[in-house]
């Protein structure tokens, strides 16, 4: 163990603290992560720990999410500018101007969302389970969704639902087209193509599978296949090659990086437990509606 690892194990059991990391984050930082999981793991890890500080290794909304689900506790996020521009391509006044033009509908939010959002939404859901809490609203239902446009198509395909749509989408995500794809097809032919919903359209068309970051590690423990084309932030393979060390996997493309889930790094983890920063707070009034969101969504997994 480095002198910085024997650090922050020694803060941390100090402090009482847990650390959570996404499944996007550096190698270094799931490898000293007590826990290391997709939103929804995240989220319920949040809701149930013992611990008394909870470090963040994510994005802004994540921390939010666990602060409002542990408002007791003390969040921390390492770098407070690690955002989501996705999250950000939504605003609390679309929405509500959505909701005065369909009066009726029920509102899902990404949990990809600033609380703000979630605030005003009836639902939240994560990729894990956007199709079960999509299905579980009554049928004939009018349904505003949003950020994400590509993984609301995606829920509008499997679901048939009808569902009004807002235009966010994951700049990381877009870096995966269909010719990298088939490319890496031509050179590994036996690979199984896995995509998260995030990914445009086309590129969800021609995948094998569509998979939260989650499902794509259960799906691809249980598969009998060797070889893997991953169309996610690069992240995961360190997690997949730690779990299943005897098989293959190829990014579909080398340049998805969300820069903003690699602004964390082991130093400003250790800072963070050393300083208690950075904190992340959620005003009383917005997370008390924004609770009922998430929870609702708990509720329905
Ligand atoms: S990978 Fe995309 S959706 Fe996830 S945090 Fe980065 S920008 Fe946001």
């Amino acid at each position: 163990m480095t002198t910085i690892q024997q650090k922050i194990k020694t803060i941390k059991e100090k402090k009482q603290a847990i650390i959570l990391a996404h499944n996007y984050q550096r190698p270094e930082i799931q490898d000293i992560a007590d826990f290391v999981g997709d939103s929804l793991d995240l989220s319920r890890m949040a809701a149930n720990t013992k611990a008394r500080v909870i470090v963040f290794c994510g994005v802004h909304f994540m921390a939010e999410t666990a602060k409002i689900l542990s408002p007791n506790k003390m969040i921390l996020l390492p770098d407070i500018d690690a955002g989501c521009p996705m999250a950000d391509m939504v605003t609390v006044e679309e929405i509500k101007k959505l909701k005065s033009i369909h009066s009726d509908a029920v509102v899902v939010s990404y949990v990809n969302t600033p609380a703000t959002v979630k605030a005003e939404s009836d639902y939240c859901c994560t990729s894990a389970n956007g199709l079960r809490v999509v299905s579980a609203i009554p049928e004939g239902k009018k349904i505003i969704f949003s950020p994400d446009k590509y993984l609301g198509s995606y829920i509008i395909k499997q679901t048939g639902r009808d569902m009004i749509l807002t235009n966010g989408f994951c700049p990381t995500h877009q870096t995966i087209t269909v010719e990298g794809i088939l490319q890496l097809k031509e050179k590994y032919s036996q690979a199984v193509v896995i995509v998260h919903p995030e990914c445009n359209s086309e590129v969800i068309d021609i995948a094998d599978a569509t998979l939260s970051t989650n499902g794509m590690c259960k799906y691809v423990t249980d598969s009998e296949a060797n070889e893997f084309i991953v169309g996610t932030e690069i992240g995961i393979i360190h997690r997949l090659k730690k779990e299943n060390p005897q098989k293959q996997f190829y990014p579909a493309s080398e340049r998805t990086v969300c820069p903003n889930m690699k602004l964390i790094t082991i130093e400003k983890l250790l800072w963070a437990l050393e300083e208690d920063a950075y904190q992340v707070e959620v005003p009383e009034d917005i997370a008390e509606k924004a609770r009922m969101a998430i929870e609702r969504m708990l509720a329905v997994v």
